[in-house]
């Protein structure tokens, strides 16, 4: 049965995640993430031991733990899974580049900086609601940029962006609040959808586990890792989106070219050292914006040319 219950609020920090209730790995920080996080750690600790619909959640935590725990070498096979990378392996120049990026980003000034999820929610709102808008707003900001994302944010807020007031809401209002992010006719049916779920599952909440998270509708994996850095304070994974997947392949990250950014995130996390896995996303999606461009990369600023295997074919 669905049974709400408020945490207890301590203080603010962020951990590396366990994944899920039943895999518990992992320890370390997500760099440059403590002033964003609005949401008190313990929040997420309280919750996980909430049993919402115990026996539907603990089935796909289950499942999918093999699919996330295969990749950092746990000991568990993951069915289907690639085989583990040969101990040791690391992309040549890795620590270069990165320090040339963090230099590259030093100014924080590209739009993720300033209107990623970290930043579009309510900060005087109660903590389930700001934890709501947080992953609604990742929600929205699939395929979409971030201005935009941040646009359709501000009119949503202005109407009292709760689970309740979403679910009241008919779906032409909703979507002429979120046009014109991408895709906002499915987004008007996803948000509805796990609105719903979070009101009779989450007593309003968010789930406080990637595996339950990438369950509601209309949230993939970079949305769940995301959304457990942000709204729950917990590193999960890494946070792959079209601009870490295709930096990671310019740069060699990925011991070979990868197709997708899911292969791309199990393919980084297999060797990137955990206590980098919070600050990536933000650091390469900024850079994607500013310099490491999907066309045109601007290769005569970046730091980078002469390290970059990229560079000369691009
Ligand atoms: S040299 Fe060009 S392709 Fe390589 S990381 Fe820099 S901007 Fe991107």
């Amino acid at each position: 049965m669905c049974s709400p219950q408020e945490p207890s609020m301590m203080a603010v920090g962020v951990r590396m995640a366990t994944r899920s209730r039943s895999c518990a790995r992992g320890a370390g920080s997500r760099g440059g993430g403590e002033e964003a996080v609005p949401l008190r750690r313990g929040e997420a600790a309280a919750e996980g031991r909430q049993s919402h619909c115990p026996v539907k959640r603990q089935r796909k935590a289950q499942r999918l733990c093999v699919a996330y725990e295969a990749a950092d070498g746990d000991g568990e096979e993951g069915k289907g899974a690639e085989p583990l990378q040969a101990p040791g392996w690391e992309p040549q120049d890795w620590r270069r580049q990165l320090a040339n990026i963090r230099t590259m980003r030093s100014r924080k000034d590209a739009p993720v900086d300033q209107l990623g999820a970290e930043h579009c929610y309510d900060p005087s709102a109660p903590p389930k609601v700001r934890r709501y808008q947080v992953l609604v707003s990742l929600m929205l900001s699939s395929q979409t940029k971030d201005q935009v994302t941040a646009g359709a944010m501000q009119r949503l807020r202005a109407r009292g962006l709760t689970v309740d007031s979403v679910l009241q809401m008919d779906d032409s209002t909703l979507g002429a609040l979120i046009h014109p992010v991408g895709f906002w006719r499915s987004k008007v049916k996803y948000i509805k959808q796990t609105s719903a779920i979070l009101q009779q599952c989450y007593g309003g909440d968010i789930p406080s586990s990637v595996a339950e998270l990438v369950a509601l509708p209309g949230v993939g994996p970079k949305m769940a890792h995301l959304a457990m850095a942000v709204a729950w304070g917990t590193v999960s994974g890494i946070a792959v989106d079209t601009h870490v997947h295709r930096i990671a392949n310019r740069l060699r990250w990925t011991r070979k070219q990868t197709k997708a950014p899911e292969q791309t995130r199990a393919a980084l996390e297999e060797w990137l050292p955990r206590e980098l896995w919070g600050e990536i996303n933000t650091l390469l999606v900024g850079f994607g914006q500013q310099t490491c461009l999907p066309l045109h990369p601007r290769c005569q600023t970046c730091l980078n040319q002469a390290l970059c295997p990229a560079a000369q074919g691009l």
